[in-house]
Parts: C-alpha cells; structure tokens; sequence
C-alpha cells in the first residue's frame, strides 16, 4: 500500500478548521425521519451526513434496512440540506446503486472487512470512481486484515480512503459493545501516518452515555474524526437504540471537545505531549485489565490448593518465575531491580487473593 500525502489528501481539500464529522441516523428508516435529522444538523460542524440503508443484522428476522428507496432519501437530503452523503455498502449491488444515487462517501462495515471475497468485490465495483472510501476495522482484532481491505482498494486505484476505528468483539464482558484496542489504532497510525483515521464511538461503546469520553480520547490520540450515530428520538430508533444521540447532544458534544489548535511550535510541544500521555493513559489501563485477571487466575489456584489442601507458598515454582522474568525483563529493556521489585508486589498481592480463599 502506498504512504504517502496522496492519501490524506481528500481530507486535507475539504480545509476543515475541526475534525470531520459524520453523524446521522445509524439506519435509514422512513423519509420523514431521515430528513428530519438531516435538517437539525444542517448548520452544524457535521460534513457527512451517513444513514445505513442496508443493515448487518447479527439476527435474522429484525429490521434489515429499507434498501435502495433509501438512497433517494438522502439524495434529497443533500439538495435540501447542501450535507454530503454517506452509507454503508456489502456487496457489487449496492456500490452500483450507491454510485447511481451520487453517494458521496462509502463505507465498508466491521462484517465485510473481514472477507477478503467480499472487500475484492467492492473494490472492483468501485474502480475508477473517485468516492471516498472509508473501511471499518473488522470485528476480530486483526491489524493485517484490516490494512488488506485497505490495500485491496488501493491497488483497484481507489484513491479517496480512510480507515474508521469502531472496535473490537470480545469473548469477555466489558464496559464496552466493541473494546477499543486504541493501540491497534496508535500502531495504524504509526504505520501510515498520512491515511485519514476516524473514530466510531457509537459502535464502540454501544451506549450514548459514553460517546463523549470515547470522542475525546480519539481526539487526543490524533484522530482525524467522528462518526457519530445521530437519531431525534434515539430511544425508539429501529436498530442501535442505546448509542445513538439526539442532534441536540451532539452539538453539545461537539462543543465540549477539546480539539486540537493550530499548530505554533509549543502547541506542537503540548499537543504531542498530550497525545503521548493518552497513550500512556491507555497502556495503564491495560496493566490494570491484566493485573485483575491474574488475579482472577491465582484465585483460582487458591480453590485448587483449597480443595487439596496445599499451601498457597510454592517457593521453588516462585522462585524459577522470578528468574525467568528477570531474564525476559532484558528484553524490554527493564531492570534487574525493577523486576523484582514489581513480581514481588505482584506475587504478594497474588498470595492474598489465595489466602481469603483458602480461609473463607
Ligand atoms: C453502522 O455503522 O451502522 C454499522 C453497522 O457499523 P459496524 O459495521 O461498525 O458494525
Ligand atoms: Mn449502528
């Protein structure tokens, strides 16, 4: 893949004193709604307007979209409203219908990023075009999958493209709907700093109460937008009820950011520092996320030993642990003392855990 300015180019034309912004409904439901939403964020610092016309549904049987009827709806949204276009596409149909309706920005959704078949097909449909296109990480947290659709894309000569960070299933319940990974997102942008990269806190979050947090952390992390799911009446929309916001919210939410100024060199020095302290930021919590789970694990040893009755001290595994971190400590550039000190820490904490369990 190419990396080089031609990429963030289309993004650099549209000379936006902000990050861009997309927002919108996350499906398409009846005329009236679309454009109602669209005339709320007329206006605004929204740029594109996006509205899903035909939906992934993890189910059968639940609202799949109003399809193709949808796309003169946000044609007419864009000559009432002057807001540009966006919706997702899944297949060679709906780019050629896309493409029929002057959609102005396409993107491919988390479920079809992961299909190399189904990412060559839209690539060969959209040859030639000069749309934007926007490619979602796909559902499984897998850098290389994601930058192959984009690849894809770039070599059928598509030259508008970006990248748009949603998250990532997992197995294990967390606070979020799709875990953020942000250093997957930190290392893309490491990798090709000039491909435009775009937040979806919606997605990420599944909950309109932590849309805000999710923004600014993106913000902070360099990002160069949102995509926000926006619906007048949120709670009775027909898919992705709890994250989206009322048009309202999101001004608000826009309002509230605390984006990035004009660069002067000690905002330069600012900004990186506050971009290296996010990512510091992140880095902790994972440890935090980690260090829980090991504990979780030593509770479960403290069962094992319980129901055996062993002694929670293992001083001759504990001690070959702690040999061996030292050694793989080298590696990563931490010292001998440092080591020490925090499986110390750690075995000790461990040895508690064990201990409530063994005396419960
Ligand atoms: C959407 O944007 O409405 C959507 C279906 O997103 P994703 O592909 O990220 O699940
Ligand atoms: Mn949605």
């Amino acid at each position: 893949m190419k990396n080089n300015k031609e990429l963030k180019g289309w993004l650099s034309a549209l000379n936006l004193k902000h990050p861009l912004v997309i927002a919108g409904p996350c499906s398409a439901e009846t005329e009236e709604q679309v454009l109602k939403i669209a005339h709320e964020l007329k206006d605004t610092d929204v740029n594109y307007y996006r509205a899903g016309i035909w939906k992934p549904r993890t189910r059968p049987g639940n609202f799949e979209g109003v399809g193709a009827l949808g796309l003169k709806w946000l044609q007419k949204v864009k000559a009432e409203t002057g807001l540009k276009t966006a919706t997702e596409v899944a297949n060679r149909a709906h780019v050629e219908l896309a493409l029929e309706h002057d959609i102005d920005l396409l993107w491919i959704g988390a479920r079809s990023t992961v299909s190399p078949f189904i990412v060559q097909e839209i690539a060969d449909a959209l040859k030639g075009t000069d749309k934007i296109v926007l490619v979602k990480n796909p559902v499984n947290p897998d850098l290389a999958l994601w930058l192959g659709a984009v690849e894809r894309l770039s070599t059928a000569d598509i030259k508008n493209l970006g990248v748009i960070h949603r998250g990532f299933s997992s197995y294990d319940k967390t606070k979020y709907r799709n875990t953020p990974e942000w250093q997957m997102a930190i290392e893309l942008q490491t990798k090709f700093p000039d491909l435009p990269l775009i937040n979806d806190p919606s997605h990420i979050t599944g909950n309109r109460d932590m849309i805000f947090d999710v923004s600014q952390t993106a913000l902070d992390l360099n990002f160069d937008g949102l995509m926000i799911e926006t619906h007048f009446d949120p709670d009775n929309a027909w898919s992705d009820a709890a994250q989206q916001v009322t048009p309202a919210s999101l001004i608000q939410i826009m309002k509230d950011l605390k984006i990035r100024k004009e660069s002067t060199p000690e905002v330069d020095y600012n900004d990186q520092l506050q971009n290296l302290r996010a990512q510091i930021d992140v880095i902790d919590n994972q440890l935090l996320e980690t260090l829980g789970k090991r504990m979780k694990v030593a509770e479960g040893i403290g069962l094992l030993k319980k129901q055996k009755n062993v002694a929670v001290l293992q001083s001759k595994r504990w001690n070959e642990i702690l040999g061996k971190m030292v050694l793989e400590g080298e590696q990563y550039n931490l010292s001998e003392e440092f080591i020490l000190k925090l499986f110390k820490a750690v075995h000790q904490e461990s040895i508690n855990h064990q201990e409530k369990i063994l005396n419960k």
